[in-house]
């Protein structure tokens, strides 16, 4: 609802919701998440990394969490020197450790200069989350599992986050976002929101501290219309409202009775 009620005053004002919700500035970076799956063998890491840093890209993730830390961080070893140091290399565990476990993965992981960690302990240990980004010079990045805003302000608070990773979906909306963003904003963190990048690059696009939009495609089944990137950078749309160019007739063919 909250998200119509943007779309719906952005219509009327005519304007674009990047600018209307802040309007810092239209062109953001995006890392590519796509080529990083867990699964995919460490050829195809390097494959994906390389495809990502030829489009002018300024980042790429690589999911963590193989049996042994050791896995991980050849993985990881093998991307960064395809690329080289420039390449903002994302790394995320998706809650996968213990603690113990965490910290060993942090430090297999450090000599490759991940530029963060994301997930690496279950979303609701922030005390764990605070220990470890202690222990660990790779900032901590989390919020694609927290759903309101006193988990956020606890998080940054306790300096358990060194990223948030807010999703408009799952906190309540554009409001409940911004308040996030603008909150990380007051300690200095970037907000570099999880998945959903046809709404978030104009919600990075927005704010000061908007950093990264995550490159994940999958949308494409029920929307018109690709992510406009320019050098490199996606560009948040200019039309009047939230920018999503929804295909009905796609999500009827979806509709279950
Ligand atoms: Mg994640």
């Amino acid at each position: 609802m909250d998200t119509a009620l943007w779309d719906a005053r952005c219509k009327r004002a005519g304007e674009p919701l990047w600018r209307l919700a802040g309007g810092h500035r239209q062109q953001v970076p995006v890392y590519d998440t796509e080529g990083g799956w867990l699964h995919l063998t460490t050829d195809d890491l390097v494959k994906g990394a390389l495809r990502a840093q030829k489009a002018g890209w300024a980042g790429i993730k690589i999911k963590v969490g193989k049996p042994h830390p050791a896995e991980d961080a050849e993985r990881l070893r093998a991307v960064r020197e395809a690329v080289g140091p420039a390449l903002h290399i994302m790394t995320d565990a998706n809650q996968s450790q213990t603690m113990s476990s965490a910290l060993r993965l942090a430090a297999a992981l450090e000599p490759y200069d991940p530029y963060w960690i994301e997930e690496p302990l279950p979303a609701d240990d922030i005390s764990g989350h605070a220990r470890l980004a202690r222990a660990t010079r790779i900032p901590v990045a989390v919020g694609e599992s927290l759903y309101a805003l006193p988990q956020f302000r606890t998080y940054l608070e306790t300096g358990a986050a060194s990223v948030v990773q807010a999703d408009a979906a799952r906190i309540g909306g554009i409001t409940p976002w911004l308040k996030a963003a603008h909150t990380a904003e007051s300690h200095n963190v970037m907000v570099c929101p999880h998945f959903l990048m046809e709404l978030h690059v104009s919600l990075v696009a927005a704010v000061p501290n908007g950093r990264y939009v995550e490159h994940i495609p999958q949308l494409r089944a029920v929307t018109r219309g690709e992510l406009a990137m320019r050098d490199g950078m996606a560009v948040a749309p200019d039309a009047p409202g939230i920018g999503i160019d929804w295909d009905m007739d796609a999500i009827d063919d979806r509709r279950v009775a």
